[in-house]
């Protein structure tokens, strides 16, 4: 194999959602930072949170999202996460308004608060039914302002670079189908979830889980590899691909669920897992593939200025949510489960760090409280930035003594098996997960 096209750089990101950009935005200015993704910048799943961001209301609200977030998880949460996640909220948030992020604002100006199933009371902050998009986008502009830090779009990481334990960098494929070798000081996953596993997925099709396979490969510990949420309504289509989600605010704010006889068959606001086996019963009873979602009770004012683009995605479908019922099925969201990393987003590798979906510090136990999954991906990845910062990033790592040798001999490996790699590791991921299924 010729020589592979090798750049150094002082920390590879792999991943350019919320997570990936958080943590570039708190390494230092003079760090070099190289952050890659698999497909367009914009196109993570990042980009499509509609609900919003959880926020420790005031000081007295700190138990009870304490007990939410544990409840939802089944009480297998990390705690000590937890109270990271919830203490470092506010704090989040003022920078998200620094970069210049739109928060909903009453008429007197002061932020508005929204609730979703399973919290006890309003706390998160949102951009009309666009949240994710408001966030990322200004955090991304910011990114993009920094001269430290070049992005590269549509390469994919397809493993990395390690020796006794350390991991020196990664090797990618570019879209011409050529490897790039990225050496690095220290290395951040931050490449999301694993939507792009199932069928029927909210998440964008190329998030795949691939982090955790070469995870697998590295004998980095995972954790909770099965804990994968199903969100109880995303618009119903036999079209295939992406399922389009129909926030949980919607029924946070009032939206009815019927079953075919129109009648309502269970409390709207119940935790994501528990909705879903309600509705999966109840598709059953009904011998129909969804059920029927009741927005038009918010009336059409609250819904053209709070709901906007679920309002225009179902116009697509000819759908008029202010007037008609829409058809609804739980889809794959959100995956719990991860790399296990610690409170300082390390994982069991040296100089190796996972931050966001990809990751699990524990936070969201067996099952994630709407709207924790934006703050925590910003709290946990700046953490990471911090202790990259903490332990020194200009000393080389003791790994290969010759970084090509170990990346040719990885290129090598990989073009035998290119063809079928994806499916190798989509294998590899949901046999780990029925694994860990049965072991409970
Ligand atoms: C429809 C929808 C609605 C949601 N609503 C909310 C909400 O209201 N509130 C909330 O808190 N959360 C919500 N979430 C969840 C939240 O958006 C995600 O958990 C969070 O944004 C994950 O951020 P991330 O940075 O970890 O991953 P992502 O934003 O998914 O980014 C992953 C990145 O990794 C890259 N990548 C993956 N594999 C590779 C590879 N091999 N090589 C190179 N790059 C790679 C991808 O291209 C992408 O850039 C929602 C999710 C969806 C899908």
């Amino acid at each position: 194999m010729d020589t592979i096209d090798t750049i150094q750089t002082d920390v590879v990101i792999v991943g350019t959602g919320a997570s990936g950009l958080f943590t570039a935005l708190h390494l230092p200015a003079d760090t070099r930072i190289t952050m890659i993704t698999k497909d367009k910048t914009e196109n993570s799943d990042s980009f499509l949170a509609q609900g919003g961001i959880c926020v420790l209301h005031d000081a007295d609200d700190y138990d009870s999202f304490m007990e939410d977030t544990l409840k939802a998880g089944h009480y297998e949460n990390r705690r000590e996460s937890v109270d990271i996640m919830i203490r470092s909220s506010r704090h989040i948030i003022d920078q998200l308004i620094a970069y210049g992020v739109d928060f909903a604002r009453t008429a007197e100006g002061q932020l508005d608060y929204t609730r979703e199933g399973c919290h006890s009371r309003a706390r998160i902050l949102f951009h009309e039914d666009i949240t994710g998009r408001e966030i990322t986008s200004k955090l991304l502009a910011a990114v993009q302002e920094l001269p430290n830090v070049t992005i590269r779009e549509y390469t994919t990481m397809v493993d990395i670079i390690e020796k006794n334990n350390q991991c020196r960098g990664i090797l990618a494929c570019q879209a011409d189908g050529s490897y790039l070798a990225i050496e690095a000081s220290q290395t951040v996953f931050a490449s999301g979830g694993v939507g792009g596993l199932y069928k029927n997925s909210t998440n964008y099709p190329h998030l795949t889980g691939d982090a955790l396979a070469i995870a697998m490969e590295h004998h980095v510990e995972l954790e909770h590899i099965n804990y994968v949420q199903i969100h109880p309504t995303s618009l119903y289509s036999s079209q295939p691909g992406r399922s389009f989600l129909i926030s949980e605010s919607v029924r946070g704010e009032g939206a009815k669920l019927r079953g075919k006889d129109g009648k309502r068959f269970a409390n709207e606001v119940l935790p994501r897992d528990v909705m879903t086996a309600k509705i999966r019963k109840q598709m059953e009873k009904d011998d129909r593939p969804f059920v029927w979602l009741d927005m038009t009770v918010l009336g059409e004012q609250l819904i053209k200025a709070h709901f906007p683009h679920i309002y225009e995605r179902c116009l697509e479908d000819g759908i008029d949510c202010t007037r008609d019922w829409v058809p609804v099925v739980p889809a794959q969201h959100y995956f719990m489960g991860g790399i296990h990393v610690d409170e300082d987003s390390k994982t069991t590798m040296d100089r190796l760090y996972a931050v966001g979906e990809t990751s699990c510090n524990g936070v969201h136990g067996r099952n994630r409280l709407a709207s924790n999954s934006l703050l925590e991906s910003l709290v946990f990845g700046e953490r990471a930035a911090a202790h990259i910062i903490q332990s020194g990033l200009t000393e080389p790592a003791e790994c290969p003594d010759d970084f090509q040798a170990a990346c040719k001999d990885a290129a090598q490996k990989i073009s035998a098996q290119k063809e079928t790699l994806s499916q190798q590791y989509k294998t590899m991921i949901l046999r780990e997960m029925e694994r860990e299924e049965r072991a409970i």
